[in-house]
């Protein structure tokens, strides 16, 4: 899990241009037209507010039913001016996350998450600061929860370079067990975002989801490691997995669950017995 580059293009702009790509004689266009300047001044507002990381005082505008209807119509994963967002703030990113949702770091981006949801703030549908790059899982799981700051939001938190995702793995005789837990138990996280960062994992599911994803992970890490730890021994892997931590932390985010993981199993002497049983 990595934080984002923010959108840097022109969202009022973009904006225009969406109602521009509109028929000519629609009444929807002609109706969005006559609130050309409103929107500009909630685009301004809500650019203050995400500079300042109050998006909370950002307030609910009272549109009519069919205003909404207009502005939530705008909207679509594959409409140009979503294109145009999506382009933007991958762009900026380093390759290596710009095709994973970071809000969970486990399944491929495939659609526009709405930091303060569309249908509350049908304004903000199509502005670029207000979407966020996610999987259709973890949107799944926002749509359900209208508090936005029940979430971590990967364009203004920031992610702390310690480490609060963890694995024990459990003494288990027939097979290799093990959980993914968070702890702040050093208290170098602050507490308000060390519980958005709980509110997050719990929301999105995440610690069920990356145990799901583990179970691949850990059969090839396992076959992999099998054949060094044979010909190299015990000291020689843990050498090269502290290396590929290092560089993982560096690709994916400090608290990437691999990471976590490896680094668990590497330090624990069930898995190590696991790998002697494996090789005899
Ligand atoms: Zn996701």
């Amino acid at each position: 899990m990595k934080n984002l580059k923010p959108f840097n293009g022109d969202a009022k702009k973009e904006y225009k241009d969406a109602v521009s790509r509109m028929p000519r004689n629609s009444v929807s266009r002609s109706r969005l037209e006559l609130i050309e300047d409103d929107i500009e001044t909630v685009y301004d507002h809500y650019k203050k507010e995400f500079d300042n990381s109050s998006l909370n005082d950002v307030k609910i505008h009272n549109w009519s039913a069919k205003q909404k209807e207009d502005l939530l119509s705008l909207y679509g994963y594959h409409k140009k001016i979503i294109r145009n967002i999506k382009n933007n703030i991958t762009n900026q990113q380093i390759m290596t996350i710009r095709s994973t949702c970071q809000n969970c770091t486990i399944d491929s981006v495939n659609t526009m998450d709405h930091i303060l949801p569309k249908i509350a703030f049908p304004e903000y549908a199509v502005n670029g600061y207000n979407l966020f790059p996610c999987c259709s899982i973890c949107n799944g799981y926002k749509a359900d929860i209208t508090d936005h700051s029940a979430f971590l939001n990967l364009f203004i938190d920031e992610l702390p370079s310690v480490q609060y995702l963890f694995v024990e793995v459990h003494d288990n005789i027939d097979c290799l067990n093990f959980d993914f837990f968070l702890s702040n138990s050093k208290g170098v996280i602050s507490n308000s975002l060390y519980k958005k960062i709980e509110n997050h994992y719990t929301n999105l599911h995440l610690i069920q989801r990356m145990k799901a994803a583990s179970l691949t992970y850990l059969a090839e890490f396992i076959s992999t490691n099998k054949h060094y730890y044979k010909k190299l021994g015990r000291e020689s892997i843990i050498e090269a997995v502290l290396e590929s931590i290092d560089e993982d932390r560096r690709a994916y985010g400090f608290n990437y669950w691999k990471c976590s993981l490896k680094l668990a199993l590497i330090s624990s002497e069930v898995f190590w017995n696991y790998m002697d049983n494996l090789c005899v």
